[in-house]
């Protein structure tokens, strides 16, 4: 009975402080209360099981749209560390929740589980001294250990927070994932109830709080097909992708805002002595501006567009060869300003920590909160990644703690109460 008093004190006091935790100072102030301190100490000492969980994830195969077992295993964890609430969304996002003395603010930290390996891929990890080896092991596996590595710390310290923290492990991040995760999140799961958002996603102690939009199509190109020699004559609908993507080449996009464009994926054809009935490519879009991305869009669906009528006339066959342009993914571009109260408060924490960080930009989870204007940045889970979304993917543990403390303190600075941080 009295050590609750204790606690109850001691938190009374650390409210006070988390009340405005966006300035350098108030962060400085913020870890010298005893449970903060605790905690800090805790996501060192954690360490190396946040390493073990990381390599633990990372060998259960999660390729997009299979993320179940590794979701599975998440699910088990939060269950184990006391998280309330625990449950598996429609999306197949896991929540749980670590309640706060009040419901809100809500802040949500987030690891997303899926790869861009396909089934069938050797995820086993090898270590050698501080050099981790696997498909995974830095994006986003850094990311769900250092997720539960949080929830350990904030429970070793005992730490209250005045809001709630739900943590994520969620869905469709990469590839042609879309962010369905996070639209099942914001739009139907925690509609409405969600105050702050942070992404976990990849390494160093970096901040993101630009979000380059993307937009992704499939190109499918069709037509009657024949016998390469028989049939010469007909138009060609590998010919007509041909055409569009030396075309797409060719596309000049502003430096800044730095916009771009890829064809990386090709396909279609039977054999090599069959004018082919079909014939795809993928092409991914990129800018953090809306309107520059609207605009590299028109010009390949323009390019697309000409390059079948070209083919058709090339054979004087109109209309032989036809496009299917599929949206396969559509990410919103936007940002957090520099001087939104998150942004902030991530700057001080690094400084607190005495680290800096330059908020950048990328394409991650928090694409979709920022679209809503909820405030929202994507952070790094400390350590030095290497190859990501490559086989040889690479993680060095050296001083990995850091990034740790870096998102213990960040959640602790997020959770409190009132409008400080809206
Ligand atoms: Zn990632």
């Amino acid at each position: 009975m009295r050590s609750m008093r204790v606690l109850v004190a001691m938190c009374a006091l650390t409210i006070s402080r988390w009340a405005a935790a966006q300035n350098p100072g108030d962060v400085a102030r913020l870890m010298q209360d005893a449970a903060v301190k605790a905690a800090l100490d805790a996501a060192r000492t954690g360490e190396d099981q946040v390493i073990a969980d990381q390599i633990r994830f990372c060998e259960i195969p999660a390729p997009e749209f299979i993320e179940a077992a590794r979701g599975a295993v998440l699910k088990q964890v939060f269950e184990q560390l006391g998280l309330t609430n625990v449950r598996v969304d429609r999306a197949g996002n896991v929540l749980g929740d670590r309640p706060g003395r009040a419901a809100r603010p809500r802040l949500v930290i987030a690891g997303h589980l899926d790869t861009v390996f396909p089934e069938g891929t050797d995820v086993h990890v090898t270590r050698a001294g501080n050099l981790l080896k696997g498909p995974g092991i830095g994006d986003d596996c850094r990311g769900l250990g250092v997720l539960v590595g949080v929830v350990r710390a904030l429970n070793a310290a005992r730490v209250e927070t005045p809001g709630t923290v739900t943590f994520v492990a969620d869905v469709g991040e990469e590839g042609l994932g879309d962010l369905r995760g996070m639209k099942a999140l914001f739009d139907e799961t925690l509609k409405g109830q969600i105050d702050r958002f942070v992404s976990i996603d990849g390494t160093g102690i970096g901040l993101t709080r630009v979000a380059v939009g993307s937009h992704r199509y499939r190109m499918t190109f069709k037509g009657p097909g024949g016998h390469s020699f028989g049939a010469f004559g007909l138009a060609n609908p590998i010919h007509a992708m041909g055409r569009a993507i030396a075309m797409i080449a060719e596309i000049q996009v502003p430096r800044t805002p730095k916009t771009t464009f890829n064809v990386g994926r090709v396909g279609g054809g039977t054999s090599v002595n069959s004018i082919p009935f079909e014939g795809w490519f993928e092409v991914d879009m990129r800018s953090s501006d809306q309107a520059s991305l609207a605009a590299v869009d028109a010009r390949v669906q323009a390019a697309v567009d000409s390059a079948v009528v070209q083919e058709n006339r090339r054979w004087n066959h109109p209309g032989m060869v036809t496009v299917e342009k599929k949206l396969v993914g559509d990410r919103p571009a936007g940002n957090t300003p520099a001087e939104s109260p998150i942004v902030r408060t991530a700057v001080a924490v690094a400084g607190a920590l005495r680290r800096t960080v330059n908020p950048g930009e990328g394409s991650t989870d928090s694409n979709y909160p920022i679209s809503l204007s909820i405030p929202a940045i994507t952070v790094g889970g400390g350590g030095r990644g290497e190859g990501a979304h490559s086989l040889g993917e690479q993680f060095d543990t050296t001083d990995s703690w850091l990034g740790t403390q870096w998102v213990t303190l960040l959640a602790i600075a997020l959770s409190q109460g009132g409008a400080a941080v809206p």
